[in-house]
């Protein structure tokens, strides 16, 4: 008997935020490779009997290699072992599982994907951001700012005339580099922004600005994305009114 493999979507971080499906996965499954994006909360639910292996792990000296991820799931499955390969938010969002499909499909074994909540649906649900907005932000885009070396670079100038608002995954430190990318590819300065920092978890983070003053903003925690456009804007109103509270020249009802 051959097991199966669930690329299973681990949501933002909230374990509230799991599909009941990924829930019910995670109780059955013999061996679970996370990666390092998954919440500690989030392998609490797994069976206590189950092996469970980091497969992210940064500061390791090895780091387990995409293919060595792919030869693991494959041999575990084989043995007739249920194995989920959990990655956060959502497997087929900047998650590479081509690469593990493709492996399981060469090796012949059977798999099923399970769907998890984005990081930017995450984010958008922490900052109280719609991501689109009727007459404003008809369309949606998610880009990721860190790429392979020789990638050809982001079409800066099409993702600012798209009108869409735009989710920066993996925008590391270099919101200065982002800014200035926006600003040249004749984005508006004053287009509001947000930054959230660990979305949907008990120390998420929100932080309002424009694309202008990105460019003084350092990093944040991680993992943090950006969101870029007009529906952000009540999130700035929300935070000068904060300030003005803090000056004491609004009075809290
Ligand atoms: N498959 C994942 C994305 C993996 S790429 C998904 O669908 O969400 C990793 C990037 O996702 C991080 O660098 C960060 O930009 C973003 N991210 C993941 N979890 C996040 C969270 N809880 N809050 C904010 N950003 C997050």
């Amino acid at each position: 008997m051959t097991g199966r493999v669930y690329l299973v979507g681990a949501g933002p971080g909230d374990p509230e935020l799991l599909t009941l499906k990924a829930l019910r996965i995670l109780r059955l499954a013999d061996v679970v490779l996370h990666d390092e994006l998954v919440s500690p909360a989030i392998l609490a639910l797994v069976r206590p009997a189950a092996r469970v292996v980091n497969v992210g792990k940064r500061c390791d000296f090895k780091r387990v290699s995409q293919d060595q991820i792919s030869a693991l799931m494959v041999a575990y499955a084989s043995a007739g072992q249920t194995v989920v390969r959990l990655k956060g938010g959502d497997p087929m969002i900047f998650g590479r599982a081509e690469e593990e499909m493709a492996a399981l499909r060469a090796a012949g074994t059977q798999f099923e994907v399970v769907p998890g909540i984005t990081a930017a649906l995450g984010a958008a649900a922490a900052a109280q951001v719609p991501l689109t907005k009727r007459g404003v932000a008809p369309a949606l885009l998610f880009v990721t700012y860190s790429r392979l070396a020789g990638q050809p670079p982001l079409n800066w100038r099409a993702l600012a005339a798209s009108g869409a608002t735009i989710v920066i995954y993996m925008p590391g430190s270099e919101y200065g580099s982002i800014s200035a990318e926006l600003c040249a590819a004749g984005l508006n300065a004053e287009t509001p922004c947000v930054i959230v920092s660990r979305a949907s978890r008990n120390n998420q983070t929100v932080l309002a600005s424009t694309v202008q003053q990105l460019s003084g903003i350092s990093a944040q925690p991680a993992p943090a994305l950006l969101i870029v456009g007009w529906v952000a804007d009540s999130v700035a109103r929300t935070a000068e009114i904060r300030a003005l509270e803090e000056m004491h020249l609004v009075h809290q009802a």
